[in-house]
């Protein structure tokens, strides 16, 4: 059953709304250096075609800075600035991104952190407040030992209020730990207390294998419960790949609706047609599509239909001849070599009245980032 989401408090970020009844934004982190203007400008389109809805980049410097606008004009999704110790930098990006990411113990005095949020109230920008468990205050580890829940979470709220009076409400909020039970801990302590959006994540995850199952894991927990209003899933690989997992997860709560979702059999001694490979160059060749399409692949017809009922459209293998099918009804006979490329073709047509369809239900006034995300719902 689809989780039912905890209420949160909605803010938006350069127009993709976070919290609320809003989608669960999916983000990624570029791993270029930022004053690689192009590399970084590449990735980030890249990262667009992946199906990345906000990009955070880092910005450890001033050239860091001077490459921003560059960047900015160049690609089409909002941007975080990630800005750690120098309130410059924070007061600086201000002026060029769609939302900071600072962690307000460490960016200096109450006054620095003053004008770090008047200069985001001026500019109606959000904060994320980003709060580590690797980088806790020194008087909450004193207090707690170790960095504990408990201790994370009474950063996150500190932080908050100092903000608040301040008079900014205008934020976001994530309680990040490289422990799985650490961080669930603190999100589900934090979201009982305050009702700001929560961004998800278990931080250095680690390796693909590692940090997908860190993230699917923590992530699940969390999702399930309701809490959870913006996530980013942080692997030591492809930024890309980050994206995929994401929605991945999403995907298999029912949260979120987007592309291809490839349904293939464990395969076993009926096997006709290979169907690990087909099933990988399928997910491959189709990760553009952003429609929402079920689509399966069977070894063999012996269960075949009956097995792919849940798919919009999909295949099962035979003896030479195998058979496409759409919504459980038989289409019709396919050559077993041409099954994949038929497939393909088959995709991409449904995804492309789909697309139409949505299209002419909307009054067409959106941007393409929006219409992309309104139909990834
Ligand atoms: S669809 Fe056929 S090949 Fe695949 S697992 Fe079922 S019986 Fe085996």
């Amino acid at each position: 059953m689809k989780p039912e989401r905890r209420k949160t408090r909605q803010i938006q970020v350069g127009g993709i709304p976070i919290g609320g009844n809003a989608p669960i934004v999916v983000q990624s982190m570029t791993t270029t250096d930022t004053c690689d203007i192009h590399g970084t400008i590449e990735q980030i389109h890249q990262l667009e075609r992946a199906g990345c809805e906000i990009v955070r980049v880092a910005v450890p410097t001033e050239e860091a800075i001077h490459a921003l606008p560059k960047i900015k004009a160049a690609t089409h999704i909002p941007m975080i600035a990630d800005i750690h110790f120098d309130y410059r930098l924070a007061l600086l990006a201000t002026e060029i991104v769609d939302c900071i990411r600072i962690n307000p113990g460490n960016i200096g005095s109450r006054t620095k952190l003053r004008e770090v949020v008047k200069a985001a109230e001026d500019r109606a920008i959000p904060i994320r407040v980003g709060v580590n468990a690797g980088s806790l205050e020194r008087e909450l580890l004193q207090k707690y030992g170790y960095p504990t829940a408990e201790a994370m979470v009474e950063s996150a709220i500190t932080h908050v209020k100092v903000i608040e009076d301040f008079g900014f409400t205008n934020m976001k909020v994530s309680l990040k730990a490289s422990d799985v039970h650490l961080a669930v801990d603190a999100y589900r302590q934090f979201s009982e207390a305050s009702d700001y959006p929560l961004h998800l994540g278990i931080t250095e995850a680690g390796t693909s294998i590692t940090g997908t199952v860190k993230s699917s894991v923590g992530l699940g927990l969390l999702l399930a419960d309701g809490i959870g209003d913006t996530l980013r899933i942080s692997l030591a690989a492809d930024p890309c790949e980050e994206i995929r997992i994401g929605f991945e997860i999403l995907k298999a709560l029912e949260l979120r609706h987007r592309g291809i979702n490839v349904i293939a059999c464990p395969t076993c001694g009926r096997l006709e047609i290979d169907v690990i490979q087909i099933a990988n160059n399928l997910e491959r060749r189709l990760a553009h599509i952003k429609e929402p399409i079920t689509v399966s692949v069977l070894g063999c017809v012996v269960n075949g239909i009956g097995e792919g009922k849940e798919a919009d459209i999909g295949i099962a293998g035979g003896q030479g001849v195998g058979i496409l099918f759409k919504e459980g009804n038989l289409v019709r006979k396919v050559k077993a070599a041409d099954l994949e490329e038929v497939l393909v073709e088959e995709v991409e047509a449904l995804a492309s009245s789909r697309r139409k369809k949505s299209v002419q239900t909307k009054n067409g006034h959106h941007s393409t980032i929006n219409e992309a995300h309104a139909s990834s719902l």
